[in-house]
């Protein structure tokens, strides 16, 4: 049985006053049945650890870096994030892929280096809407999966996120049966790679989740969770959507 996975993305939001959400957020859930994680800006990731240490949420960086260290200035370890009190990092997220032209191949790697930190790794993939309207949607999530998902994948060191681009942001949501095929294929497509242990790697949804929509989207077969991002800044939407799991 899966344990469904509720994780906010800040993005590039955040100073310090924005802790008190994720506290706001730890103080309603003390024993949540799902699992709560919030990954904000890096220069968040110490001071939020501290402040929810002890606390059922979790904390996780954005992005990571594909070696532990090195002369990369500017850039972030797994293992710097690790030490940081992270336990878990956004791989490959659109927003990635598009403002710094991360390949899968880029991905896999930085997917590795969070592993080899002892971080699970949540590795996003998902479609453009000109990929959607050519009907190419099941191909482009079979590569992305094959070429970003490293081969020291396991359930309990990966978090896959189907985060369609087109629905990022923009309010627009697929609709339920194509949640569904997307998670059901994906779930195939890992099986048939990693066998019978991939029925346990949680795969969840992200694009404009809210409250309103959660509920229906998390009774889908195969989502064990959302990946959140504007809804995940204030803590009142975001426990409606813990709430809804
Ligand atoms: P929104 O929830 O703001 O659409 O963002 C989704 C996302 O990109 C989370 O990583």
């Amino acid at each position: 049985e899966r344990r469904m996975l509720i994780a906010g993305n800040w993005k590039m939001n955040g100073l310090a006053s924005q802790i008190a959400e994720a506290e706001a957020v730890a103080d309603t859930w003390r024993a949540p049945k799902s699992e709560v994680l919030i990954c904000p800006p890096a220069t968040l990731v110490g001071a939020l650890a501290s402040a929810l240490g002890g606390s059922a949420v979790a904390v996780g960086g954005q992005d990571c870096h594909a070696e532990p260290s090195g002369a990369h200035t500017g850039d972030i370890s797994a293992q710097m994030l690790k030490d940081s009190g992270a336990r878990f990092c956004l791989t490959g997220h659109s927003e990635r892929r598009t403002d710094h032209g991360e390949s899968d191949a880029d991905v896999q790697a930085k997917s590795h280096a969070a592993q080899a930190a002892g971080l699970i790794a949540v590795i996003c993939i998902g479609e453009t809407l000109d990929e959607r309207e050519g009907e190419k949607t099941l191909d482009v999530i079979r590569a992305q999966l094959a070429g970003s998902v490293p081969d020291t994948a396991t359930a309990a060191n990966t978090v896959i996120a189907y985060e369609p681009v087109w629905a990022i942001g923009t309010g627009l949501v697929p609709t339920i049966a194509q949640i569904s095929e997307a998670h059901d294929f994906m779930r195939a497509e890992l099986v048939a790679r990693f066998g019978a242990q991939a029925n346990d790697m949680r795969l969840l949804y992200g694009g404009s989740v809210k409250p309103a929509n959660a509920a229906e989207i998390f009774a889908v077969e195969n989502v064990d969770g959302a990946l959140v991002g504007g809804a995940s800044l204030k803590a009142a939407d975001f426990n409606g959507i813990i709430a809804a799991a």
